[in-house]
């Protein structure tokens, strides 16, 4: 019997790392929802529709049935990657650009209906483990288990600047840490679906906790 895993937490907090290892250890299929809000971001940049000066939300919403996302899996990867209209952008979808836009994105209720309704199909007993900001609350609210993943801004900054790094983008830490912290306020104080635990949800503070650990302790949950 296969079930729905939701995993919902600030930015960085390690949800994709340890919910990729999850759906490859029990043949899941993982479903990363934060690619899908930055698809939708890196289109609005491509087609001019937001910058560090404008953002005509009214177009994007206008043109968001020209938006298709969709999932293809890469076996070398051993992970789904994230296209827009049948364009490749997973790697694009990552820098602290889209980072800096994304939140004012998401914050779009026609965006996150879009979204939503999509992800819910995507999932239900077909043996699914999602991670975003509200899984456990919107998007699967009857989901088997619910993870509320979190620790300390300067941890999570630390993750997020090294992976970046890692990539060779030439970023600051202090604009990573400015990023996390400005996302993290957008996500938990916007109107529609903001970021909180939902009351079922098992809160797991991985600040000092390895991925080891992690994965252990979240497998062990599955299996109850
Ligand atoms: O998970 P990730 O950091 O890639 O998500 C990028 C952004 O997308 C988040 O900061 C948030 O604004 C938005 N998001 C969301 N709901 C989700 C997933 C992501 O609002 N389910």
């Amino acid at each position: 019997n296969k079930i729905t895993i939701a995993i919902d937490g600030f930015s960085s907090t390690g949800k994709s790392t340890v919910a990729k290892q999850l759906a490859k250890h029990l043949g899941y299929v993982y479903v990363d929802t934060g690619a899908m809000y930055r698809a939708v971001t890196f289109y609005a940049m491509q087609n001019g529709l937001i910058s560090a000066v404008d953002f005509n939300k009214e177009a994007l919403i206008y043109q968001l049935p020209n938006i298709e996302i969709t999932f293809k899996f890469n076996e070398a990867l051993g992970f789904a990657e994230v296209y827009l209209n049948g364009v490749n952008i997973e790697k694009e979808i990552r820098n602290l650009e889209v980072s800096s836009y994304v939140s004012k994105v998401a914050a779009i209720s026609e965006v996150r209906q879009k979204l939503v309704e999509q992800q819910k199909k995507m999932g239900q007993d077909k043996g699914v483990v999602m991670d975003g900001r509200d899984i456990g609350t919107v998007v699967f609210p009857d989901a088997k288990l619910k993870l509320f993943m979190t620790a300390s801004a300067e941890t999570r900054a630390k993750r997020r600047y090294q992976e970046l790094i890692e990539r060779g983008d030439k970023v600051d830490y202090k604009d990573v840490l400015q990023n996390v912290q400005e996302r993290d306020y957008i996500d938990s104080n916007r109107k529609d679906s903001p970021l909180v635990k939902a009351k079922d949800a098992i809160e797991i503070d991985n600040s000092h906790m390895t991925l080891d650990e992690q994965f252990n302790k979240i497998l062990q949950l599955a299996k109850m």
